[in-house]
C-alpha cells in the first residue's frame, strides 16, 4: 500500500518543483503583509482541520441522541448521522439542566430580548424552540446590560424559562444602523442613537462585558464587519486580520469575566467573498485553526448582505469544508427557507434571521410553495387555512386566510401574533423535517422534493443547482 507521503516523494523525485504548475493564488494573497502567525502556512493547499467525513467515505462516530453533557469547559456537539454532507446532531451546553439543541436549528431573533407577539412560554412549549437570539446592541442601549444582570441575567429577566440564549457581539448593528460609525484598532465608535451628538466606543472587551452581563449560553466575538458588496480589497484585508486580533482580545476578556466557563465564545470567519486559494477566507480560517483549542463553535459571517447568491454559497461551501466536524457551524443572518435547505446540504448546523418574524408583521406567511401575502386582495375570498397540516394556532383553529386578511385590514394586532406563530412553526417544522431526513439517510430526496415544490412553475435558479451539485445532490434524479 502506498501512503500519501510516499506518493508525494515519488512525485517530487520525478518532477522537479520548477516544472510543477504553481497553484493559482488569490490576488489578495500577499506574503509581505501577512501577519507573522500565517507566514508559515502553506496556502497552496486548502485550509482544513482534517475531516472525518464526508470528504472521505468514512462516517463520524455516532453518539447516542440523549448522551448527557459531561462537565466540560465548553459545549459538546454530537453528530448522529450524515446524509451526503448534511449533518444531524445535538448540541449539549454545559449549563446544568439546559435543554439540548437538535441541529440543524433555526434561532428566532428577539432583538430586545423578546419576540414581538410571542411569549417565551409559547416559544419553548408550543413552538418547541430551544434557543433564541438576543441583540447585544439593542439590550446595551435599552434597558442596559447592568440592569439585566442585576435581575439575574436575561434568561430570568425574560421570565424564569429554561431556554437557551445566543447573543451577537453588537458590532453589526453599530455599523448597519448608525449613520456615523468609525472603526479603529481600539474598537467601533458610533453615534449614540439616543443622545444626539454623542459618540460611543465599543471595544472587544466591552462587547464581552455586555454579553457576560446578559449571560447567554453562546456569545459572539466582536468582528470587523465590512459590507459584502463593497470593492475595497485593502479594507477587506484589514478587517480579516483585525477580526483575528479582536478575537484574541475577546478571549482574554471572557477568561476574566467568565472564569467558570459557562459561556461559549464563537469566533466569526470573515474574509469577504474571496474564496480562492490563499485568499482572505482561507487566511481567516488558517488564523482560527491556529487558535483552535479554545473555540466552542464557529460562525460564518459577512454574508446575507446583498452579495450574489453564487458568491454566497461558495463562501458557505468553503467554510463548511474547512471547519472541524466536531463543533457547530453557525451561518449568521440567514433565514430564507430555501437558503436553509441548500446550506444544510453543504453542512451548516445553525441559522438565525429576523425574516420569519419581520415578514409576519407585513402580513406575509411562509408556506410550502413559497409565501402567501395575506394583505393581497386575492386572500379576501380565500377560505383555506394558511397551510394544511400546520400545527400553529391559527391553522389548528381553522382561521382562514380570508379572516386574517380582514384582521390585517382592520389593524387587529392579533393577526400579527397569529402569523408570527405560524411562521415560526413553519421554520421549526422545516428544521425538524431536515433533521429527520438526515437521520434517515434521505436528505437528497428531501432537498429535491423541497426545491421542486418551491419552483413548480419556474426554472430552479442556477445557484441552487450548483450548490446542491457540490453537495452531491442532483436535481435530475
Ligand atoms: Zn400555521
Amino acid at each position: 500500500m502506498t501512503t500519501r507521503t510516499e506518493q508525494t516523494d515519488d512525485n517530487s523525485s520525478n518532477d522537479s518543483p520548477s516544472k510543477r504548475p504553481r497553484p493559482e493564488l488569490s490576488p489578495l494573497y500577499n506574503p509581505e503583509v501577512l501577519p507573522n502567525e500565517l507566514k508559515n502556512v502553506d496556502f497552496t493547499q486548502r485550509i482544513t482541520w482534517g475531516k472525518y467525513a464526508p470528504y472521505t467515505e468514512e462516517v463520524l462516530p455516532l453518539k447516542a441522541l440523549d448522551a448527557p453533557a459531561t462537565p466540560k469547559h465548553r459545549l459538546e456537539m454530537h453528530i448522529h448521522n450524515l446524509s451526503n454532507r448534511a449533518r444531524a446532531g445535538t448540541i449539549h451546553l454545559q449549563r446544568p439542566s439546559s435543554r439540548p439543541i437538535p441541529t440543524p436549528m433555526f434561532m428566532p431573533v428577539g432583538t430586545k430580548g423578546c419576540l414581538k407577539g410571542v411569549t417565551i412560554d409559547e416559544l419553548m412549549h408550543c413552538l418547541d424552540c430551544p434557543i433564541i437570539l438576543g441583540n447585544t446592541y439593542h439590550l446595551a442601549i435599552q434597558p442596559g446590560t447592568e440592569l439585566i444582570r442585576e435581575q439575574g441575567q436575561l434568561r430570568k429577566f425574560q421570565g424564569n424559562g429554561n431556554h437557551n440564549l445566543l447573543t451577537d457581539s453588537g458590532g453589526f448593528q453599530m455599523v448597519s444602523l448608525s449613520k456615523l460609525s468609525n472603526i479603529s484598532e481600539e474598537g467601533v465608535t458610533f453615534e449614540n442613537p439616543f443622545a444626539k451628538g454623542e459618540t460611543m466606543l465599543l471595544k472587544p472587551e466591552d462587547s464581552i462585558r455586555h454579553q457576560t452581563n446578559i449571560g447567554a449560553d453562546i456569545i459572539m466575538a466582536l468582528d470587523d464587519v465590512v459590507s459584502s458588496v463593497i470593492a475595497d480589497h485593502d479594507r477587506f484585508r484589514e478587517a480579516t486580520y483585525r477580526t483575528l486580533r479582536w478575537y484574541d482580545r475577546c478571549l482574554q476578556a471572557k477568561a476574566e469575566g467568565d472564569p467558570d466557563h459557562q459561556q461559549n465564545l464563537f469566533p466569526i470567519v470573515q474574509g469577504g467573498l474571496d474564496t480562492q486559494l490563499g485568499g482572505l477566507r482561507e487566511q481567516c480560517l488558517a488564523g482560527f485553526r491556529n487558535r483552535d483549542q479554545d473555540v466552542a463553535g464557529f460562525a460564518i459571517g459577512g454574508l446575507a448582505g446583498g452579495e450574489s447568491k453564487d458568491d454566497f454559497w461558495r463562501v458557505v461551501n468553503q467554510c463548511c469544508k474547512a471547519l472541524p466536524d466536531d463543533r457547530p457551524r453557525y451561518l449568521m443572518g440567514v433565514g430564507y427557507p430555501l437558503d436553509l435547505v441548500v446550506c444544510t446540504a453543504l453542512g451548516v448546523d445553525m441559522y438565525d434571521c429576523v425574516y420569519p418574524t419581520r415578514t409576519a408583521r407585513f402580513g406575509v406567511a411562509l408556506i410550502n410553495d413559497g409565501t402567501c401575502k395575506l394583505k393581497a386582495q386575492a386572500c379576501a375570498t380565500d377560505f383555506r387555512v394558511i397551510q394544511e397540516n400546520c400545527k400553529c394556532q391559527a391553522c389548528q383553529l381553522g382561521i382562514t386566510r380570508s379572516r386574517l386578511h380582514f384582521m390585517y385590514k382592520t389593524g387587529n394586532p392579533v393577526a400579527v401574533q397569529l402569523l408570527t406563530q405560524h411562521n415560526l412553526t413553519y421554520m421549526m417544522q422545516l428544521v425538524g423535517d431536515m433533521r429527520n431526513a438526515i437521520l434517515e439517510n434521505r436528505y437528497p430526496t428531501y432537498a429535491r422534493a423541497f426545491v421542486k415544490n418551491m419552483f413548480a412553475e419556474e426554472a430552479v435558479p442556477g445557484w441552487v443547482v450548483d450548490a446542491l451539485n457540490e453537495a452531491g445532490i442532483s436535481l435530475q434524479e
